[in-house]
C-alpha cells in the first residue's frame, strides 16, 4: 500500500460559513477552494497545511453521507485520505487481503482526484480513503 502522504482530513460540519471562518481567522489558513460534490451530496471546502489539506464537508441533502453521519455522530472527523499512485492496484489489493472496499473501482471525488473508500469495519472504524491524482 505505502501512501506517499496523509492526503487530507475530512470534517463533517454543520454548516461552511460557520466553519470556514474558524480556520481562517484562528488558525490563519486561507480557504482556497469551495466545491459541490453532487455525487456525494456535500459541499466542500479546502485548507492546506503543508502537503496535507483539510476538507470541510458541508451535507447538502440530510439523506446524503455527511448529513447521515452528522445526523448520527454529530459534527467531527469523518475520514482519512491517503494519497497513493496506481489507485486501482491498491484497491484490487486491498481486497485480497480481506478489507472490505466500499469502492471497488476508482471514482471521481472533489479536486479533480481519483479515489476509493475502504469499509470501517476493515479499517478499526476509521472511514479510509484513498487518492491519486491523475496529473502527477
Ligand atoms: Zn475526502
Amino acid at each position: 500500500m505505502k501512501p506517499t502522504h496523509i492526503e487530507h482530513i475530512g470534517i463533517a460540519v454543520k454548516n461552511l460559513e460557520e466553519a470556514i471562518p474558524f480556520y481562517e481567522e484562528v488558525f490563519g489558513l486561507k480557504c482556497y477552494a469551495v466545491e459541490e460534490v453532487a455525487d456525494q451530496k456535500v459541499k466542500t471546502a479546502f485548507f492546506k497545511v503543508g502537503d496535507t489539506k483539510i476538507e470541510l464537508l458541508e451535507s447538502t441533502d440530510p439523506d446524503g453521507p455527511i448529513g447521515k453521519f452528522i445526523d448520527k455522530k454529530g459534527e467531527g472527523v469523518h475520514h482519512l485520505a491517503f494519497a497513493v499512485d496506481k489507485l486501482d492496484e491498491k484497491l484490487k489489493k486491498a481486497e485480497e487481503k480481506g478489507i472490505r472496499l466500499i469502492d471497488k473501482q476508482p471514482r471521481k471525488g472533489a479536486e479533480g482526484l481519483n479515489i476509493g473508500f475502504l469499509h470501517p469495519k476493515s479499517t478499526f472504524g476509521v472511514l479510509t480513503e484513498l487518492c491519486e491524482d491523475p496529473n502527477k
